[in-house]
């Protein structure tokens, strides 16, 4: 096994066993070690801190699998991991009433690189980095062994995977390949999810107990839902008994999925209008012809890639706030996200505030939302948390 030296002092966040080591802070490389291999690190007077992949390519060099010297990384080290995210998540899931959630959340997990939902009897897998990628017939093994799935998919068709020198690549690893629409329950609510070509692995799992909070609120409304996907919000808050519900989404095989969400259920399709357009753009008119709503979903897509895009992401997040705040009517609710992980609380708070103050509206915080808990964040990986959002009351 190769050898990752660390400079002197550049041990700190190992300390913390913060699962990261940049580029700089790397004395050397003892031996040859290629790219996803598992390596020893340690610092230049010989303390041992673990094991971790080695990926040249990428700015995080090594990302720790185990910060246990005694820990081997084989067979079995992945099938406890696996074994240990799943019996995490069995009080999280009750009964047979939610089919769909997140198996194995990266980092937060203790798996750096590996992301797995389950769809129903489907497994979605993404392997973002050179050791996940690496070891990625061991955790499909694995998988198969602890969770019976009936087929496992790969989604690693994202550009991440560039910057560890890795192409990007779907299609089915093992079983039967899952149709083109596979259906899940959240609760009494029906969804289609599309695992061979949706965004993400199929479906926005993350949001799945904010659906059941905002739907709290969406009997009686008239509920827009802004950046709606397949529906999600929208779907959930008619079930809930929603008067109508305007979905709207740039992308049209999204609604088409939407459509056939309101039918699965049984839904009114009257109730709903779908309008493929620009959020931006379609709120603008809604202002113009003096629409109002009782309840505005906003779950725009990340609009901060990177921590020197959160002032520009701030002025979008401003931007449709500032929408959504006057589109509703007094008494209204406004369930507002942002999915930039690099968007500090405190801020996104402020910018929702800014935008109540200049639409002229007084609103209170309810609710302080963030991703489902199957999607956990692993106290020494604090960039974990990505999914915030508010839930204000128009008063
Ligand atoms: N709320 C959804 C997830 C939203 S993801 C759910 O719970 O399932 C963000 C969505 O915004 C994507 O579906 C994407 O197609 C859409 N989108 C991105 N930019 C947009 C824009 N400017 N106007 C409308 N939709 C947009």
């Amino acid at each position: 096994m190769g050898t990752v030296v660390l400079k002197a002092g550049r041990e700190k966040s190992l300390q913390r066993r913060h699962p990261w080591i940049f580029s700089g802070a790397i004395d050397g490389v003892l031996g040859q070690v290629r790219p996803g291999e598992t390596v020893e690190v340690r610092t230049k007077d010989g303390r041992v801190f673990g094991y971790g992949a080695y990926s040249p390519h990428s700015q995080i060099t090594v990302r720790m699998w185990t910060f246990d010297p005694e820990e081997q990384v084989d067979h079995d080290f992945f099938h406890h991991r696996i074994r240990r995210a799943i019996d995490l998540r069995r009080p999280l899931i009750a009964g047979d009433d939610v089919t769909a959630y997140r198996l194995v959340h990266a980092e937060s997990d203790g798996l750096p690189g590996v992301t797995i939902d389950r769809y129903g009897e489907y497994l979605a897998c993404q392997f973002t980095t050179a050791g996940a990628e690496h070891w990625r017939h061991t955790i499909v093994e694995a998988l198969g062994e602890s969770t019976h799935a009936g087929g496992v998919y790969e989604r690693s068709d994202v550009d991440v995977r560039r910057k560890e020198g890795l192409r990007e690549r779907s299609g089915l690893l093992t079983g039967k390949e899952p149709p083109e629409l596979v259906e899940i329950r959240e609760g009494s609510v029906r969804y289609l999810v599309n695992i061979q070509g949706g965004h993400k692995t199929g479906f926005y799992l993350d949001q799945r107990e904010n659906r059941t909070f905002v739907a709290r609120f969406a009997a009686e409304t008239e509920f827009l839902n802004c950046f709606s996907y397949t529906g999600g919000f929208g779907v959930a808050a008619l079930a809930a008994g929603a008067r109508h519900v305007t979905q709207i989404d740039s992308s049209g095989p999204a609604l088409d999925i939407s459509r056939k969400n309101i039918e699965t259920n049984h839904l009114d399709p009257d109730r709903v209008d779908h309008v493929d357009g620009n959020v931006f753009q379609v709120l603008r008119r809604y202002r113009e012809e003096g629409r109002r709503f009782d309840v505005v979903v906003l779950d725009p897509p990340k609009f901060a890639d990177a921590k020197g895009h959160v002032q520009k992401a701030g002025r979008g997040y401003k931007d449709i706030n500032l929408l959504g705040f006057t589109l509703l009517r007094q008494g209204g609710m406004l369930f507002t996200f942002s999915c930039s992980g690099n968007m500090e609380p405190a801020l996104f708070q402020k910018i929702v505030a800014d935008a109540a103050l200049d639409a002229g509206r007084h609103a209170q915080v309810i609710g302080r939302l963030s991703q489902a808990s199957d999607h956990p964040v692993a106290l020494n990986f604090p960039e974990g948390a990505y999914l915030q959002g508010l839930a204000c009351r128009v008063w």
